[in-house]
């Protein structure tokens, strides 16, 4: 695969929630990723899932990251050469990916129901499910738009294992990660892996940098990268913050929100510091901005 020259990074939040202080980390670490490799920061919304997003959650967090100082190249409000970056834009672009894995017979009609996908009764040991002996070829494209059927994708190679800039080797098996995945709901909205991978190669993203929440999605969508014949980008996971009761921290729990803090009129100083000492990227936790912190820090801390 030919590598990408230019360090292209991204912060991808979908709108579900408050931006807690595990966002706004991951946020972080891939603005200052991308700001001391004078690379592109682009922000996309991933706002598919319309029914799952909250209401003025996407102002909101685009708000946040201003007041944090956290500014990006290409996204809402600026636009850029790969937009848009709203992804309830981008439909008509993943109905094309779609119909390519269609046609390479890539996606089979699944029926299971949400309760049998949970359980994984309906996986057998390769990550496929009981109906992946199905051929697309059986149903038209156009029916399964209509919502009968869940589109899913088979993952053929999956790779044995891949490496992430932070945690080293990862390795991967059929069993833990890199199952076949769905690319369309039964609903039809187009799903995370499907729209998450589409957007990185179209955007030329190069550094992938997120939560370690998503490490067991990495596989399948480097599987889906090389199925569309994308170069695959690199990955680091960034480690996920806790609550004292040593929770993980949840987008629905506004009260763990940064935007509580921005509306109570907090020094974004103040939040910036904590968030950066408690990430080690500083040796005290004081107030800082987003350029202090930047100015501070060497390359090779990643
Ligand atoms: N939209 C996902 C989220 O908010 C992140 C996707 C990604 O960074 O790959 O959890």
């Amino acid at each position: 695969m030919p590598l990408l020259a230019t360090y292209r990074g991204r912060f991808a939040p979908s709108p579900t929630g408050a931006l807690h202080a595990g966002n706004i980390q991951t946020a972080l670490f891939a603005w200052l990723h991308a700001r001391l490799r004078h690379g592109v920061f682009a922000l996309r919304i991933e706002d598919t899932d319309l029914p799952r997003s909250r209401p003025g959650s996407a102002q909101n967090i685009i708000d946040d990251l201003r007041w944090l100082g956290l500014e990006w190249d290409e996204g809402p409000s600026i636009g850029g050469a790969y937009g848009p970056y709203w992804q309830s834009q981008r439909e008509d672009i993943y109905r094309a990916y779609l119909q390519r894995l269609y046609a390479m017979d890539m996606l089979y009609p699944c029926d299971c129901t949400r309760a049998m996908r949970l359980s994984d009764s309906a996986a057998n040991t390769f990550g496929q499910c009981k109906c992946a002996a199905r051929s697309s070829r059986h149903i038209k494209l156009t029916n399964y738009m209509a919502g009968t059927y869940a589109w899913k994708v088979r993952v053929a190679h999956i790779p044995a294992q891949f490496e992430d800039l932070r945690l080293g080797s990862v390795q991967t098996s059929s069993a833990q990660f890199g199952k076949d995945f769905i690319a369309l709901r039964s609903d039809g909205i187009f799903a995370y892996q499907l729209a998450v991978v589409v957007d990185d190669a179209l955007m030329r993203i190069s550094h992938i940098i997120r939560g370690e929440d998503l490490v067991e999605a990495t596989p399948s969508q480097i599987a889906l990268y090389q199925l569309l014949n994308f170069p695959v980008p690199q990955f680091l996971h960034t480690p996920l913050v806790c609550d004292s009761q040593n929770r993980k921290l949840a987008k629905r729990n506004s009260a763990e929100g940064v935007q509580r803090l921005r509306l109570a009129g907090a020094d974004p100083r103040v939040v910036l510091g904590q968030i950066a000492y408690r990430a080690s990227l500083l040796a005290e936790n004081i107030p800082v901005t987003a350029s202090e912190l930047l100015n501070s820090i060497q390359i090779t801390i990643f």
